[in-house]
């Protein structure tokens, strides 16, 4: 982890942080930060959680980490714990971004700082910086790597005048009450309606608003029984040709229902789905040829500038953004550092996932 907070690591010996803390700036070991993850029922969000207590507790910070088993009342309830026991900076994930004010109100009467971590937290005043991908850019991601494994694109960008199709695509969109689901749907849409309108792409289903498409909680089996309804309930002539899936998770109730469907034996081919999260379950089926892409948020590097803000607040600084004008969250706009996002196919897995170091050979291999 590369992440030069040398300025706070001065066990107190340093000058009090102007303003920013009561009693000047505390030692590491004196401090404790809150980390409050969503569900454990994807991996990136174990991977986060791990990598930002690793990352704080190398610099000799004592850190709560909590996951909500996706509950929202779990969660604030947990947000409310760490407040009570005096934690000086709050990294959380909502798992719905509207719901947390009152437990914002009180920890900005406390002095504790808040980051928003990958998700954005609606509604309040009370959140100090958000840290997270291009998240847009990750729905043009997808809709671009779909039309590519269609055919309709080519890999440079480029329009295939020869693309057969018309091509059979349902849309899933992930959870109304995750502020990063109407990005990604958004982003995506940026590029598939051009197509939609002029007919390249079919939606047998009718179905595209995302408050018809969208996936409660980011929840597998709903993904699943969606894909079951859509297939039974269209007509039994129709060949679906692909998948807009906006998360990992989502593919992988996507890809069970086609499996069960017959799709993938039999001459039927597989169609094109795709991800987000490059999860190893995910990787896997990439390998295997039923997902076709999937969208990697490096989440060390998310945790990374999330121990950063951390340090910066904890020093009395005030951290860098690199964008202060997308993350309206109704309230204001909050200042963000927006990493960037890869698109995975099997093509790459080696190079972006094993030579990057996030998986090895072996974890790729046997899919876990
Ligand atoms: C995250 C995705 C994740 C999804 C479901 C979103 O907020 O940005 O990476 O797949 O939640 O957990």
């Amino acid at each position: 982890l590369a992440l030069g907070l040398s300025a706070c690591g001065g066990g107190g010996a340093g000058s009090p942080a102007a303003g920013e803390t009561s009693g000047g700036t505390a030692a590491p070991a004196d401090v404790t930060v809150g980390v409050a993850m969503p569900t454990q029922t994807s991996q990136r969000w174990i991977d986060d959680g791990n990598n930002v207590k690793a990352g704080l507790e190398k610099l000799g910070y004592k850190v709560d980490l909590q996951y909500a088993n996706d509950d929202i009342p779990t969660q604030a309830s947990q947000l409310t714990t760490m407040i009570n026991n005096g934690d000086k900076v709050l990294i959380i994930a909502s798992i719905d971004g509207t719901a947390l004010s009152s437990q914002l109100a009180d920890a900005a009467a406390a002095g504790i700082k808040v980051i928003s971590y990958d998700r954005l937290i609606r509604g309040s005043a009370n959140v100090d910086f958000y840290v997270s991908f291009d998240n847009f850019k990750v729905g043009v991601q997808q809709g671009t790597s779909l039309l590519t494994g269609l055919g309709v694109l080519n890999a440079d960008g480029s329009e295939n005048a020869s693309a057969a199709g018309p091509f059979n695509v349902e849309l899933f969109a992930g959870s109304l009450d995750d502020n990063n689901a109407k990005f990604f749907y958004d982003g995506a849409m940026s590029v598939l309606k051009p197509y939609i309108d002029k007919g390249t792409i079919k939606i047998p289903s009718g179905q595209t608003d995302i408050n018809q498409i969208a996936t409660q909680q980011w929840k597998t089996d709903v993904a699943q029984r969606r894909m079951e309804t859509l297939l039974t309930s269209s007509d039994a002539n129709i060949t679906l040709n692909g998948v807009l899936a906006p998360a990992d998770i989502i593919s992988r109730g996507v890809i069970t229902a086609l499996t069960n469907a017959g799709y993938g034996s039999g001459g039927k081919a597989f169609p094109i789905v795709t991800g987000q999260d490059a999860d190893i379950d995910n990787v896997k089926l990439i390998n295997d040829g039923k997902q076709y892409s999937t969208i990697f948020k490096d989440t060390r590097k998310l945790a990374d500038e999330a121990i950063k803000v951390t340090g910066d607040y904890l020093s009395g600084k005030e951290p860098e953004a690199n964008n202060t004008k997308d993350y309206d969250n109704g309230n204001k706009v909050v200042p963000s550092y927006l990493l960037e996002s890869t698109v995975v196919t099997k093509d790459n897995v080696k190079s972006v996932l094993v030579d990057s170091g996030y998986y090895t050979q072996a974890q790729v291999d046997k899919g876990q």
